[in-house]
């Protein structure tokens, strides 16, 4: 295997070193707020204003984050890697793009898009999105956050299952196997032959899936695989 085709899925775990919550951190924005209300389609419904300033929040955090050395050795592996390199995200901040990362494919949508759900047309989200805003296409006003609700459908996911058909390595990074498909792309690749790996801190729902465990924080254990790949 000279140039093995890799498919990499990250998680919330890799933007915690750059001061961007997981979901179960204690005193992060998901502790005051409940799934229900703020990501579900139901929710928006039910009161708009406390989803898009939710989101608005998470926005301006994200803003200011960082990209840590996890982020910079995965981009490091697309630039240099000979085979094929997908990156997939479960995040909703561009850390991956502000480390240099190219093509990074996101799963569960953008904080820096907005999405019309009358007309379906997408563009830059204003930092602060407001209620109501109206649709540069159809002008309705319709806007929304560009984020995957629970109960939708997450983006890419024909790209993604064919790259994971190819796949001689996955690897899965800061991510709890609690929220499917992405929680399944591990028996995917298994399936195919790809050899697996788990780079988390806490082992993930789905960890006795994987050949290969490394815990640790991603600023370690990511840029120590990279030199392993590369290294062949
Ligand atoms: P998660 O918060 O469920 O899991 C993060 C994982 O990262 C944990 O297993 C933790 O051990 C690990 N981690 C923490 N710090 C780390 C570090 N420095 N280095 C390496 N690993 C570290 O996040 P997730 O798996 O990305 O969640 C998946 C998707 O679930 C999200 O994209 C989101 O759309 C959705 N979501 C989940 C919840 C929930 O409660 N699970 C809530 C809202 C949305
Ligand atoms: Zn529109």
């Amino acid at each position: 295997m000279t140039h093995p085709s890799i498919v990499i899925l990250t998680g919330a775990g890799i933007s915690a070193e750059s001061g961007l919550g997981t979901f179960r951190d204690e005193g992060g924005l998901w502790a005051q707020h409940r799934i229900e209300d703020v990501a579900t389609p139901e929710g928006f419904a039910r009161n708009p204003t406390l989803v898009v300033d939710f989101y608005n929040a998470r926005r301006a955090q994200a803003h200011e984050a960082v990209p840590n050395a996890g982020h910079a050795a995965l981009a490091r592996l697309q630039a240099e890697h000979k085979g094929e390199v997908l990156l997939v995200t479960q995040n909703v901040d561009s850390l991956h793009e502000k480390a240099g990362g190219s093509d990074v494919v996101h799963m569960h949508g953008e904080l820096a898009s907005a999405l019309c759900s009358n007309c379906g047309h997408r563009w830059t989200a204003p930092l602060h999105m407001e209620v109501g805003e109206a649709c540069p296409t159809c002008a309705q006003p319709t806007a929304r956050p560009d984020i995957v609700w629970f109960g939708e459908i997450p983006y890419h996911m024909e790209r993604i299952e064919a790259a994971l058909a190819q796949a001689d390595i996955f690897a899965a990074i800061g991510t709890s196997g609690n929220v499917y498909p992405a929680a399944g792309f591990v028996q995917m690749a298994r399936y195919v032959g790809a050899r697996t790996v788990e780079m988390n801190l806490d082992p993930s729902q789905t960890v006795d899936l994987f050949e290969d465990t490394r815990p640790g924080k991603a600023s370690e254990t990511v840029p120590q695989w990279v030199d392993d790949v590369l290294n062949g």
